[in-house]
């Protein structure tokens, strides 16, 4: 239980800090202890809160951003809700410009939290002056004292992660860990963790998690980019279809690559045997391990930590939602949405 009830200034001083809770039951028969970096305990239920508050705080620290300025970014996602949040409290308009493939959900979420969003047209090209890209960078140029967070392309993401959960998963697990299993995506959370976790012990080995249609695994094998690799897969938030400066591949050691189905039927399992209700991506890092375990990654004294990135909540028309299992095929092998139907 939790020993200490404090009073917060406001919500962005629960930011970070969040629990490490030990894995028992979907790891059963595996060797080794697992952990979990649950990131969804952070006030905006996912690890882009850490990026967002650092990166605004290093742009005030350097005096770019003054109580009226505005904050720029592309995504729809986690990374977008918490700059709207960050942006709320202190006092700084957020403007937002998303595909319009973004869900009318999420639009409306980030309208509650206050943000401007810019709907564009995802079918144009990035160079197009249509494209979102092209809309942030012209409200960023054309808007005095604004910051655009561009996370995909800015080494601060990664540097929020060396100066904050890096440094906890060490002390959470007494300097004892010896695997991070986590997501990459613009590659921030793995790289700067790793960039830590590595400076304090080298041995630690970092393995990253890509999704089938990403060309990241390929280009940390090779360096080289090929697009090949790329097609549509459903995973939102991991892999990618370009290589983002954010990720330092160096103190990357492998990826492994997981699919759609698995890793949605992992995030079902999350929830049903350790009572944890995640996003996709936890379930996809978890869909790792289990491979991992299985090609004989750990042994007895293996101390594996991964890192959950965000809550369940934000998933409940799609992973949580049995129609939408059923409408991308992944209930015909394992047939599990015919098995719950009771009839009366
Ligand atoms: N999971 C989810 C749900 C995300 O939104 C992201 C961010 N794109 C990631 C994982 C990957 O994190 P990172 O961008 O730090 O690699």
């Amino acid at each position: 239980m939790k020993e200490e009830l404090k009073v917060y200034d406001n919500v962005l001083q629960l930011i970070g800090n969040t629990p490490l809770i030990q894995i028992n039951k979907i790891t059963k028969g595996f060797k080794g202890d697992f952990f979990a970096k649950v990131e969804s305990f952070n006030p905006g239920h996912s690890a882009k809160d850490r990026i967002a508050l650092y990166i605004i705080e290093e742009a005030e620290r350097k005096g770019i951003l003054k109580p009226g300025s505005t904050i720029v970014e592309t995504t729809s996602g986690n990374t977008g809700f918490s700059i709207a949040m960050v942006s709320v409290i202190k006092g700084y308009e957020c403007i937002l410009a998303v595909s319009s493939k973004a869900s009318k959900d999420k639009i409306d979420m980030l309208k509650t939290m206050g943000a401007k969003v810019y709907v564009c047209p995802a079918h144009v090209a990035a160079d197009d002056p249509r494209s979102y890209y092209q809309v942030a960078k012209r409200i960023h140029s054309e808007t005095k004292n604004s910051v655009y967070i561009n996370q995909y392309f800015n080494e601060l993401n990664m540097e929020a992660h060396y100066r904050t959960t890096g440094p906890e998963i060490w002390k959470q697990t007494e300097g004892k860990i010896t695997h991070l299993i986590a997501c990459s995506g613009t590659g921030g959370t793995i790289s700067g963790t790793a960039r830590y976790l590595k400076e304090q012990n080298p041995e630690v080995k970092i393995i990253g998690i890509d999704a089938y249609g990403s060309v990241l695994k390929k280009f940390h094998e090779t360096r080289e980019f090929d697009s090949e690799e790329i097609y549509p897969y459903r995973i939102e938030g991991l892999g990618k279809n370009l290589i983002p400066t954010a990720t330092d591949f160096d103190v990357i050691d492998q990826f492994v690559k997981v699919t759609d189905e698995e890793s949605a039927h992992t995030a079902r399992e999350l929830a049903k045997t350790e009572g944890l209700f995640l996003g996709y991506t936890s379930g996809a890092a978890m869909q790792g391990i289990k491979q991992l375990a299985e090609e004989g990654e750990f042994d007895e004294n293996s101390k594996i930590v991964t890192i959950f990135p965000d809550h369940g909540s934000r998933y409940m028309s799609k992973v949580y939602s049995d129609d939408w299992m059923n409408e991308q095929g992944f209930f015909d092998t394992k047939n599990e949405a015919a098995a719950q139907e009771i009839e009366f």
